[in-house]
């Protein structure tokens, strides 16, 4: 990262924006920068303005082969991704996407380089989003025709900036790793898009250097009114992608920085969501479907406490819920109930035995052999519970 010069520290020479951000409450502090974006909707979906952080990803599968490519999007939906994106390399692509559109479950975004033509075909075809790159599209008159097209059909266009592959005279100023130089390089297409009067935008500011990404993200949250899609680009596979990603995702969240995101690894796409959903739990964003907590285990264990946190995990995932509920896996009496007193239920291990508990509050000392089966059976009996006041609250809006 290029140091900033004199005493200048980042954000300094930004012009930092504050009137579009939200009032400061009772006491004093302002609302989160993600409740002052403006929104849009990618079909259905909103984006930005407050509305929850939406989780999406992408397709790794050829576009053209649409069976493989729906058969994907399925099972995206099914692991809780709310939009998907499907890359626009050619031709055969783009014809897919009239049918790929017709059987997704879910917002379909056209991610186009290079073919403005790509982008108005996309647009036709009815996908719900396009994101363009206006640097690589082939002039402004040609992102003026996608802008027109977009404006037509009332669809959002992402756009932004990669820390690696900057316009020339933004490196010649600021270097390859500068946030400053990042955040003015997005500033570019936006100001493209804005002159043709278009606002229906979403913005990214890619970096795969987690403190670059961070640090960018930060300055355009001050800067940049449009609902920001968050993600550390080619952060790895699923372990190290996924910490990267956690470590900074986690530090935006935190700061209400964050409209959208996008964990990419480089594995299956749906491991991508599974990550997604457990970093905005983990911030206490959103929860979707049970959590398993289970402690790090010690030398007052007495049970297989690594095999039965797997188990545990397994038959929780099973049930295919997406309602939030926290399962504790405790290795022992001593402290276990009392450390995971805010779990919905758990089980602390024993010698030759387990107690139940739930909310903190031991329910009943069970065998080994039947710790996971007793477990499930006040899971699925909380889950109920939890069913049916969902449904009275329904009931009574
Ligand atoms: Fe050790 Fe018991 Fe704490 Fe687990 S719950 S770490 S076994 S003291």
């Amino acid at each position: 990262m290029s140091e900033p010069s004199g005493n200048r520290t980042f954000g300094d020479s930004i012009e930092i924006r504050t009137e579009g951000l939200g009032p400061a409450g009772k006491d004093g502090v302002r609302s989160a920068p993600r409740d002052a974006t403006r929104r849009v909707h990618v079909g259905k979906v909103p984006i930005g303005g407050g509305a929850p952080v939406v989780v999406q990803s992408m397709t790794t599968t050829m576009t053209w082969d649409v069976p493989a490519t729906l058969e994907q999007i399925r099972r995206l939906e099914e692991a809780g991704c709310e939009i998907v994106r499907v890359a626009v390399p050619d031709e055969k692509s783009a014809d897919a996407l009239p049918e790929i559109v017709k059987g997704s479950p879910l917002p379909v975004v056209a991610d186009i380089h290079f073919t403005w033509k790509l982008g108005l075909k996309a647009i036709a075809a009815g996908v719900h989003k396009v994101r363009i790159n206006p640097g690589n599209i082939g002039g402004e008159s040609r992102v003026q025709e996608i802008v027109a097209a977009a404006k037509d059909k009332g669809i959002p266009i992402r756009v932004g900036a990669n820390a690696g592959s900057l316009p020339k005279e933004i490196i010649a100023k600021y270097g390859v790793h500068d946030p400053l130089g990042i955040v003015e390089a997005a500033l570019i297409p936006i100001g493209i898009l804005e002159k043709a009067g278009f606002e229906d935008i979403v913005v990214s500011m890619k970096a795969s250097d987690v403190g670059l990404a961070v640090a960018s993200y930060r300055l355009a949250s001050r800067r940049i009114p449009y609902p920001l899609h968050i993600g550390i680009t080619e952060a790895g596979s699923t372990r190290r992608g996924s910490i990267k990603s956690a470590v900074g995702l986690g530090m935006l969240l935190e700061e209400g920085i964050g409209d959208t995101m996008r964990v990419s690894l480089t594995a299956d796409p749906v491991e991508e969501i599974e990550t997604a959903f457990m970093i905005l739990s983990a911030v206490g964003l959103r929860q979707r479907g049970p959590e398993v907590i289970s402690c790090p285990s010690c030398g007052r264990c007495d049970i297989d406490l690594i095999g039965l946190a797997t188990t545990v995990e397994n038959r929780v995932k099973a049930l295919g819920t997406k309602i939030p509920l926290k399962v504790a896996v405790m290795g022992c009496e001593v402290n276990g109930p009392g450390e995971a007193r805010d779990a919905d239920v758990g089980i602390a291990g024993g010698l030759h035995e387990g107690l139940i508990f739930k909310n903190g509050e031991i329910l009943r000392k069970v065998k080994e052999n039947r710790v996971v089966d007793e477990l499930m059976i006040e899971v699925e009996k909380v889950l109920r519970d939890k069913e049916a006041d969902a449904a009275r609250r329904e009931g009574g809006a």
